[in-house]
Parts: C-alpha cells; structure tokens; sequence
C-alpha cells in the first residue's frame, strides 16, 4: 500500500483521488478516517448507514494502493453494477462468476495474473475455492473488503452460510487489512464479525444512522390503492418501492396499479429466480417504475436513485422498517417514507406469533410489534424516536439534542391535544369495572366492546352488558378507542401484560388518575389528510432539496436515459441524479465549471463534458 502521512493538513493524495477519480469534493462522514486506516494497515470494521458511501471506502485505497482489492459480495448482480459504474470513472475492475463464458473468464483470470485490475469481486463461495485461493496467492493482494458483512452472523438480519468460510482469509492472507462493511449497527453483529473474521485489533467506524433526506410519515390506511396512487402521483417519473406482508397482495396491488397506468410488477419468493431477476433488472433500467414486494426484495437492490417507500402493511418491527426504508435515497436526494397504518395488521401479526412453539422467541416477536405500533401511533417526531431506538441521540450538527426533526408527519402536522379527562376515566373505568365482575383481565378490544355497547358473544357470555360502563364511549368510534388506550399505556396508566394474552390492567397510577379526577391532555389520531403545498415544500426542504431548472434537469435526463441505453448500463451508472441536479442548478458555461460539480471526476468530464454543455445550451435556447 502507498505510504501516506495521516492528518498532515495539506490537501493529501487521497484527496486528488476522490476529487480526480470520483469527482466528490469531500467525503462523507467516516470515510476519510476508514481510508487512512487501511491504507495504514489496519484492519477496519466499518458500520456506516444505507447511502453513506461504502463502496468508497475501500475502492479509494485500491486506487490509490498498488497491490489488487478482492471485495467479498453476496449478489452477483450488483457485481456487474460496481464493475460497470468503476469502468465509468476509469477505475480497471472486473469480477469472475458463473455467468461469464469460459472465453470471457480465461481472458479476465489472464488480466488479473498481469495485474491489469485494481479491483476484483468474488462471492464468497468462489474466493474460498482451493484454485481461486492459490492464484490469488500470486496476485499482490493488498486489501481484503468483506461487503455486506453481517451475512456472516446469525444474529444478522441475512445470515449467509458461504459467509463463515471466509475465516480463512486471515490464514491465507496474515499480512493484508481486512475491511468488514455493513449497515448492520447491532454490537451482536458486529462482535460476530470481528470473531469470524479473525480480525486484528480493529478500528471500528461506526456512523450515525441518521438519514436526514428521508423523511418518514405514517397515515391511517384507509383505501390503500388510493393512497399508493396519491403517493405515486407526487413523484412522476420516479422508482418507488411498495412493500406487503403476503405475496397474494404484492399480486393484487401490482395488478391494481397497473390498472391505472402505473408501471409496476409484483415480486416475492414465490417467482422462479429467472423471472425475480428479470423484474429486478427492469427496475433498475427505470422500465418499471414501482415495484410491489414482499420482503423478498431489497438485498440486492442498490438502486441510488429509489424516491419512495411504502409500507403497505405493517413491517415485522423497527429494525425491518428501518431497513426496509433505508433502501430509499441512496443518493442522498430528498425520498419519503410511508407507512399506511392500520391496527388490525398488529392483531394479525400477533395471530401468527400465537402459532409459533418457541414461548421465548414468541415473547421477544411480541415485544417487537408492542414496540413498532408504539412508535407508529406516538405524536413524537419519527426520526428521534428511530434513533433512540438504535440508541442513538438526534442533534445539530454542534452536538446539542434535538426533539424535531421539521420533515416528519409529526413534525409537519403536530397531533393536536384535547381535553381528554372524560374519555381517560371511561377507559379506566371500564376496565377497572370488568375486572371486578368478571374477575379476572381482558384485552383491548373487549374493553372498547363494552364501551361502544357491542353485542359480541363475550359481551353475552360474561353478562358485560349490565356493566355501567356499558355503551358509554359511543360517542367515539373504535379506532379512537384504541388510540385513545394505547396512548394512556405509553404514559404508564394502562398496563398490557405481553406474557398473558396482552391483558389490560390500571396501573396505580391510572388508579390515582381516576381517584383525583386529574384533567389530562390526550393526542387526536393521526391525520388523514394528504400534506398540503406547504407542508411539502417544507418537507422538502428540509430533507435538502436544492433548487434547479427543471428544463435544462429534464433535457439531461433524457440525454442519460439514451445514452445509458447505447451502452447497455443503467442509468445511474452514467450520472446520479444528484449530479444531474447540481448541473442544472448551477448552468456552467464552461468545461472548467463543469468540473468542479461533486460527481464530475476527471474521465467523466472529457467522455461526457462537451455534450453536457451543448445540452445546457439547447435548454437555455428554448425556454
Ligand atoms: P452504501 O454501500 O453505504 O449503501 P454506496 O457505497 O452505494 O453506499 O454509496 C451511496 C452513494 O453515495 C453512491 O451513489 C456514491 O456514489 C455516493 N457517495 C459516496 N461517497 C460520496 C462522497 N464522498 N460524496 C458524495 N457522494 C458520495
Ligand atoms: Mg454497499
Ligand atoms: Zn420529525
């Protein structure tokens, strides 16, 4: 590896690489520490967010070293997609694998033994072959990048079993840095990483897991298709993905859309690997605009340029959601994230827990759901609470706390308050009265049985109806009731027993409550409305949406999507749209201007440069 002076001050090689090589004129958090640590040797596990820029960390010091960088990646898909967009900043990269000809291999394994390329990916199961460990035993490995790393541990979220072999790799290779990559920030995970990998005394980098150009809202589902039709219709002529909990509704929804002249295809593990990727590949040439998935899909989807996220159902708990969301806006752009809410997705999760045998693992997926519709019906701003979740504290950028984050529904629309005294001593005492008579504990929605004077077949067998608290909350309907309950048990008046069957009880502060007659404040359920112009505005700009001639952003788009179709690459291989925005924002005359736009490297200006300006022009001259 180059020698290098880490914090000399002066503009560094690394720097000239990223602005030469990249075109980025700073690095995101994290990434400069990462670069200095291997290209001083030391082994680096590296947790940094979706979108933080990995794939930097260890392609700048393959740049810049002189030995090869092996990277270790699960898909053989996103392979080619990294090969493809180095070959666009003139980094020499390739991969080998089984869909290559034997032609193509033999020239590629030749290249290599030459020492042709700076970069190659493997999977794992192929590095670790005894004929791919010799040959790269010749090749001047001077970096090892695990990707994806937490593949190798159980407690991750996508356990791999070709992942433990790379054990190895410290055997074989005692003298080369290691770097472990994942977006993955439970310490489980990474202390399981660190063991498998063998790592030496590593420097852990580990980022915020703040997305500030996502914004995140959640709106009571109430005809789902159109609500996905209003969420598609704001963002015209941009990919979004639409998550369900069962494939039979990934089939419907896409169905639905299509219907109604969307471009959308349905995907799950249900379709043969052939049609998946197929589907796959369409969305990311932007042939398909949105994708209807169950889980299934994601993983592999490195697609930067992703602008919206809907969560159809309820996901399986925070970690998921914020996964899941996470695959919007890789490019740093302004994506939004909605969850359509309903209650009854929580009812049903809890229904298929309940078939599970595991009473541990059935505790623990309760405890998750409890945990997921309380951040989901809490007024609190979503993105503190995601955080504090991760254990995480949001703040400014000078360390200080913050409780708002101005991009989320509860930031943009705060729940209004009420008076709620009246409707908390209903409740109470409604369950206070039930387990008098009856002797024993009830759940929530026998509760608002009773309050709403339902005739149910408990209601009769119990004899509830000659409750008094029998039909006094009809003046509220069922889902305020249950809005109105699980707000009094985040505050701590209701308690809901997890191990028997989600029982309520009042808790003694709820038994306080009722006895001084307290006058408390309740929130109203979340809005329905869609956000108005100004809401959106806002919410835009404070995910960083810059502005930009929309005319000269809209000649350039069409410009990429020709261009990205000649050479057979998607579009954002070419240019990020990111790019595409910062140019038309900024119109330069000139090449030299043109150059100094973050994702403008020094290759992509002579390929692209000249045509770029002509463009700029012929949008200036008609408009
Ligand atoms: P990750 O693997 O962490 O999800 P990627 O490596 O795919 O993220 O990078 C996400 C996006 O961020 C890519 O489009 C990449 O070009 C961009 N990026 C990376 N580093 C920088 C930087 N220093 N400045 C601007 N953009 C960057
Ligand atoms: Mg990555
Ligand atoms: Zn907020």
């Amino acid at each position: 590896m180059a020698e290098f002076a880490p914090g000399s001050g002066e503009p560094s090689a690394i720097d000239a690489v990223l602005k030469r090589h990249f075109g980025f004129p700073s690095f995101r958090p994290h990434q400069r520490e990462i670069v200095e640590s291997l290209l001083a040797g030391r082994d680096v596990v590296a947790l940094l967010p979706t979108g933080g820029g990995k794939s930097l960390c260890y392609q700048l010091p393959a740049v810049l070293g002189n030995g090869l960088t092996v990277v270790v990646s699960p898909l053989i898909a996103l392979m080619k997609d990294q090969v493809d967009s180095l070959d666009e900043l003139g980094v020499p990269a390739t991969f080998l694998n089984s869909s290559l000809t034997p032609d193509e291999s033999r020239r590629r394994w030749k290249g290599l033994a030459r020492g042709e390329y700076r970069i190659l990916y493997l999977a794992p199961e192929r590095l670790v072959t005894p004929e791919m460990l010799e040959a790269l035993q010749g090749w001047n490995v001077g970096l090892i990048a695990v990707d994806e790393a937490h593949c190798i541990s159980e407690w991750g979220h996508d356990f791999r079993r070709e992942y433990r072999e790379l054990a190895i790799l410290r055997d074989r290779f005692p003298r080369v840095p290691i770097i472990a990559l994942t977006a993955t920030a439970t310490a489980r995970v990474r202390d399981d990483i660190i063991a498998m990998l063998r790592m030496r005394e590593p420097q852990v980098h580990v980022a915020s897991f703040n997305r500030p150009n996502l914004s995140y809202r959640i709106i009571p589902r109430t005809s789902p298709l159109k609500q996905v039709l209003a969420i598609v219709s704001e963002h015209r002529g941009e990919s979004g993905i639409v998550y369900c909990m069962t494939r039979n509704r990934t089939e419907e929804l896409a169905d639905a859309l299509t219907r109604e002249g969307v471009a959308a295809l349905a995907y799950h593990a249900g379709l043969d690997s052939q049609e998946r990727a197929k589907r796959q590949e369409l969305f990311i040439r932007d042939e398909v605009q949105v994708i209807v998935a169950t889980i299934a899909f994601g993983m592999g989807i490195h697609k930067p340029d992703v602008r919206f996220v809907v969560h159809h159902d309820l996901p399986k708990n925070i970690e998921s959601y914020y996964q899941e969301t996470g695959r919007a806006g890789r490019d740093g752009l302004p994506s939004e994230c909605v969850l359509l809410y309903s209650p009854a997705d929580a009812v049903r999760l809890h229904r298929l827990i309940d078939e599970g045998t595991d009473e541990q693992e059935k505790l623990v997926s309760r405890r998750h759901i409890a945990r997921l519709t309380e951040f989901c019906e809490s007024p609190q701003c979503r993105r503190v609470q995601l955080l504090g979740y991760f254990g995480e504290t949001y703040t400014d950028p000078a360390g200080e706390p913050l409780d708002a984050c101005g991009s989320c529904d509860n930031c943009l629309t705060p729940r209004e308050t009420f008076d709620g005294t009246l409707e908390a001593q209903k409740l109470l005492s409604c369950i206070l009265r039930i387990e008098q008579k009856a002797g024993f504990n009830v759940g929530l929605h026998h509760v608002v049985d009773v309050l709403l004077g339902a005739d149910t077949e408990k209601v009769r067998k119990w004899g509830h109806e000659s409750l008094s608290t029998y039909g006094i909350g009809k003046d509220r309907s069922r889902n305020e009731w249950i809005h109105f309950a699980r707000e009094l048990m985040r505050r701590g008046l209701i308690h809901q027993k997890a191990d028997q069957f989600n029982v309520l009880e009042v808790t003694p502060a709820g038994r306080d409550l009722l006895r001084e007659r307290a006058r408390i404040e309740l929130s109203r359920p979340m809005a329905t409305a869609r956000l108005s112009r100004e809401k959106r505005e806002q919410q835009r700009k404070m995910t960083g949406s810059i502005h930009y001639d929309e005319g000269v952003f809209d000649r350039l788009r069409a410009w990429r999507k020709a261009t990205a179709a000649e050479r057979g690459v998607p579009a954002y291989v070419i240019f990020h749209d990111s790019t595409l925005q910062a140019i038309a924002h900024e119109k330069p005359a000139t090449l030299a201007a043109l150059g100094r736009i973050a994702g403008l490297g020094e290759r992509k200006l002579i390929e692209y440069g000249e045509r770029i300006l002509a463009e700029i022009r012929a949008a200036d001259g008609t408009t």
